[in-house]
């Protein structure tokens, strides 16, 4: 299974880290919660989403008295569950299905380059295409001549239209031509790509605010999901990339991308935690079936199982 194949490397780190944890010991005691701590902490789980993982064992062990090491697994599993925050419409994309009513279904992307984003795009539009969706995509990264082509490939291979202008074009009137011609051909799902240059935060702010008002001027409620792609390898430069995207506009989805080229994905852990913003997707791989829907019980399942 992709999920498995992508976070295997992860899932090595991972339980290797643990396993050294609680060599030797028979229960959980202070030593092994401190061994486990600092295990966490180097698989990029992040201080803070460690440190109450940590706290909830340790409620656990003050509870029950006894848990021994090799309960932990399942224990740590359903914490890590716990901790994943719940998105507040896990089905959105199950099955790449649409919530009824939002026709089309207008999904803004944004990320800094080279973090995957087109190559989500363009996999989520083979995806929504398999699954009976009439797609478009908006090529409203109008500052890189490279971003336009890319989509425009991923629009061939996907066969899908796209919308596209000049590169140096209004990106916000890249975005309004893109949801008029969604809504003229009947379009049940437009993904709209945007630039990720982290210039200043007032730049991008008002970049991705403008994009917003136009869209809004043609469907009020639009974009009905903004999701921010972060590659998982960067770790830290991830996280950093959250705090000014999340400051410089509603993100609403996260898509953690490259995490089977890793083994640091416990940052899909810090991230998630850190942000309480729910994980939509993730990217294990360069192929289009390499985008899953994020589900954090099979997630979890996969590091421990
Ligand atoms: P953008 O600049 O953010 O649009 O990035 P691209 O979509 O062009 O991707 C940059 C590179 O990352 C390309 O070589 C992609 O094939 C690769 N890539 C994207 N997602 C994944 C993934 O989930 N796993 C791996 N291994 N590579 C990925």
């Amino acid at each position: 299974e992709s999920l498995d194949q992508g976070l295997e490397k992860t899932k090595e780190g991972f339980l290797g880290k643990i396993a050294r944890a609680v060599a030797g010991k028979s229960t959980v005691d202070a030593e092994v919660l401190d061994n486990l701590e600092e295990a966490l902490v180097s698989a990029d789980v992040g201080i803070e989403t460690t440190v109450e993982i940590i706290e909830r064992i340790e409620a656990r062990v003050a509870r029950d008295k006894y848990i021994s090491t090799s309960e932990l697994n399942s224990i740590l599993q359903q914490e890590i569950e716990n901790i994943l925050v719940d998105a507040p419409a896990d089905t959105t994309y199950s099955n790449f299905d649409l919530p009824a009513g939002k026709k089309p279904f207008v999904l803004m992307v944004v990320g800094v380059n080279g973090v995957g984003k087109t190559t989500t795009i363009g996999k989520l539009a083979h995806h929504f295409t398999q699954a009976g969706k009439k797609v478009m995509l908006g090529a409203a990264d109008t500052f890189r001549a490279a971003a336009v082509d890319q989509l425009t490939i991923w629009s061939d291979r996907a066969g899908v239209p796209i919308v596209k202008r000049e590169m140096g074009s209004d990106p916000a009137s890249v975005a309004f031509d893109a949801v008029n011609s969604a809504v003229a051909k009947d379009i049940d799902v437009l993904i709209i790509d945007t630039a990720g240059r982290l210039h200043t935060k007032t730049h991008l702010m008002e970049e991705l605010s403008k994009i917003k008002r136009v869209i809004q001027k043609v469907i009020p409620d639009a974009p009905h999901d903004v999701l921010l792609v972060l590659d998982g390898s960067t770790g830290q430069n991830a996280i950093e990339q959250a705090k000014h995207f999340t400051a410089a506009t509603d993100v609403t989805g996260l898509v953690i991308t490259k995490l089977d080229g890793t083994a640091k994905g416990g940052v899909v852990l810090a991230i998630a935690h850190q942000f309480k913003i729910p994980v939509k997707f993730i990217g294990v791989g360069e192929r289009v079936e390499d985008l899953l829907v994020f589900d954090k019980h099979e997630f979890a399942d996969s590091l421990f199982n």
